[in-house]
């Protein structure tokens, strides 16, 4: 079987992650995981079966739970046991319960054991929190993107509008703020940057430079391994 090639990408909510991923899978033909929606996903259910502040019963469920995530069109629609929840995963109150859930080291155990063998379908580009440090650790390519939280909150607010989602400018901040201090300091699978991964920070540039370096930067180091092996 030919090895096949994983782009690893981690950062913060809204530093463009998903924008870069999602057009880097499309143009490569790889495989997108967005990882984020697996832990949306479970924080959902967690939710609707009154399991959210039950780890014992957040745990079960994360055993159990039948989760499949298809990507067309630049959207990843999300499956759990059959139901789609593409939407409903997206909501202010997922958004505000998600970090409490993916600190449960169980939790991410089942989580990661799903990211990895979606790995073995084909190349691929994921992107989440710990993926170029827990999931996929000899990823070929490993990036670091950020931007700056003002301009975060921004790109998140303008999301959210778009979608006739009503959430104030002030109700953003704070989610995004709440979310960075969880996630990088939860004991299991914090957020930081790998050792080897390539810093992108996307405050001031526009999508098509950011992509535009990316792929200099997979062309590069795609081209050298090559070379050298
Ligand atoms: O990427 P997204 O903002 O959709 O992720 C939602 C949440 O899922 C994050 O705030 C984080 O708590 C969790 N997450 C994680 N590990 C990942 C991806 C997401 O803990 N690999």
């Amino acid at each position: 079987m030919s090895k096949k090639i994983i782009i690893a990408i981690d950062g913060p909510a809204a530093s463009g992650k998903s924008t870069a991923a999602k057009y880097l899978a499309q143009k490569q033909g790889y495989i997108y995981l967005d990882t984020g929606a697996m832990y949306r996903a479970i924080t959902y259910m967690a939710i609707k079966n009154d399991a959210f502040g039950h780890e014992d019963k957040v745990i079960e469920l994360a055993k159990n739970i039948d989760i499949k995530l298809s990507f067309e069109d630049g959207v990843t629609r999300v499956f759990v046991n059959g139901d789609e929840i593409t939407e409903e995963i997206r909501s202010p109150e997922v958004n505000a319960k998600v970090s409490e859930i993916s600190k449960i080291a169980e939790v991410r155990v089942e989580m990661v054991k799903i990211q990895r063998k979606i790995s073995q379908k084909g190349n691929l580009v994921a992107e989440g929190r710990d993926i170029t440090t827990v999931v996929f650790p000899n990823a070929d390519i490993k990036i670091f993107m950020t931007a700056e939280l003002e301009e975060r909150i921004k790109r998140r607010f303008k999301e959210f509008y778009e979608k006739g989602i009503k959430i104030t400018y002030e109700e953003v901040r704070e989610n995004l703020i709440k979310r960075d201090k969880l996630d990088s300091g939860r004991e299991v699978s914090p957020l930081k940057k790998a050792e080897d991964a390539f810093i992108f920070d996307t405050t001031n540039i526009t999508v098509e430079e950011e992509i535009d370096r990316i792929l200099d930067l997979i062309n590069n180091k795609l081209n050298h391994n090559a070379i050298t092996n």
